[in-house]
């Protein structure tokens, strides 16, 4: 029984503390969890009329095409059905991009830090993975491309990029992609892009037009507020995306998250108050940061990664002492800062005081 070597240098996912069992824990009523970038206003209202609807016959399977959830993206989008992918949640769509496209003897190229599932699935295939370190924060689009050699397949890119918030702007983007070799794959992960500025959103689907290399990843998890039902998705042009087809389960989105995401995606009301909300929130925080000298990376996503004097674990475990369940660095390779989530404007008022007054 021998797991491919790899397994041994890794470890299963270990979430962090859940909900309960801190209120268990420090005897506290309410919890604000501010640990993995979820969405403080939750959902949209229509989704749980739709989910009870859809909530019967589990017997059946789900319609494995997802045909009226593509039908509705592609039309919006404005590209072919079959050049989306959807997956259980965006973790899946990147395993899928994984499997599809590496192997022993290739390599990937990602930035550090980033989110980790990318190197995580890429070593579970067997290939190499370059890491190149950001620059304050920034991919360092530069040595990216140098680190490209002829067994690379993949170059991850995550904008806004998680953990630091950093966005790779439109023009920065199509020069990446004109110098990038056009047979190595550039995945977007835009996970976070509906929190960016309207004047600063990039438009990347446009650019599937001209590099067949390019590979956007979305989810439901974020602007949408359906994490919990786990539901994401790729676009790429169809040499691609028909490959990522074939590599995916036949039913790997349940009939629930595709009619949730459907209503969610059409609720333009709950996503633009969910947007503006926490773009305001956002910049109210940065701003109390500069007040009490704290330095941060400037976030376009819906979280903020702040540089400490002390370690992140200090600040982390007094803030859930308090209620405040927040990242700290040291699992995200900055040991001396913490990832807070951005959430509603009272629970970012207190969050700030408790912060000054740990100070
Ligand atoms: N990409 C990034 C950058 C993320 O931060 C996350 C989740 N935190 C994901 C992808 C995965 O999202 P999903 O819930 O759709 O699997």
């Amino acid at each position: 029984m021998k797991a491919k070597s790899i397994f041994k240098t890794m470890s299963p996912y270990k979430p962090g503390k859940q909900v309960d069992e801190v209120k268990r824990e420090f005897n506290l009523d309410r919890i604000v969890k501010l640990a993995s970038n979820e969405n403080p206003f939750g959902y949209s209202k229509k989704v749980d009329a739709v989910v009870r609807e859809t909530a019967n016959h589990f017997e059946i399977y789900p319609d494995g095409y997802a045909t009226e959830l593509r039908q509705l993206l592609s039309e919006d989008l404005k590209v072919d059905p079959d050049q989306l992918v959807f997956g259980c949640g965006a973790d899946e769509v990147i395993d899928i991009i994984c499997r599809t496209y590496l192997s022993e003897g290739t390599n990937t190229i990602v930035p550090d830090p980033t989110f980790p599932q990318y190197k995580h699935n890429a070593l579970i295939q067997g290939a190499t993975v370059k890491e190149i370190p950001l620059v304050d924060g920034y991919h360092d689009l530069d040595a990216m491309l140098v680190a490209v050699d002829s067994q690379t397949r993949i170059i991850w890119l995550c904008s806004p990029n998680n953990p630091t918030g950093s966005l790779i702007d439109q023009q920065t983007l199509e020069k990446f992609l004109a110098d990038c070799p056009s047979d190595v794959l550039v995945v977007v992960d835009e996970a976070y892009m509906d929190y960016v500025e309207s004047g600063n959103k990039v438009n990347t689907i446009d650019l599937l037009h001209n590099n067949p290399n390019l590979i956007i990843v979305r989810t439901f998890s974020k602007v949408y507020g359906l994490a919990g039902l786990r539901i994401g998705y790729g676009i790429a042009q169809l040499e691609v995306s028909e490959a990522l087809n074939i590599a995916r389960g036949p039913f790997n989105t349940t009939r629930l998250a595709q009619q949730a995401a459907i209503v969610a995606y059409q609720d333009k009301d709950f996503i633009e108050n969910t947007v503006s909300e926490t773009i305001k929130n956002r910049q109210t925080f940065m701003n109390a940061l500069d007040q009490m000298n704290l330095s941060y990376y400037d976030s376009e996503a819906n979280f903020v990664f702040v540089k400490l004097p002390v370690s992140g674990d200090s600040l982390f475990n007094y803030l859930m002492t308090e209620g405040f369940i927040v990242r700290s660095g040291e699992a995200l390779g900055h040991p001396n800062g913490v990832r807070i989530t951005i959430g509603n404007a009272d629970d970012m008022q207190i969050l700030r005081d408790k912060i000054q007054l740990f100070l």
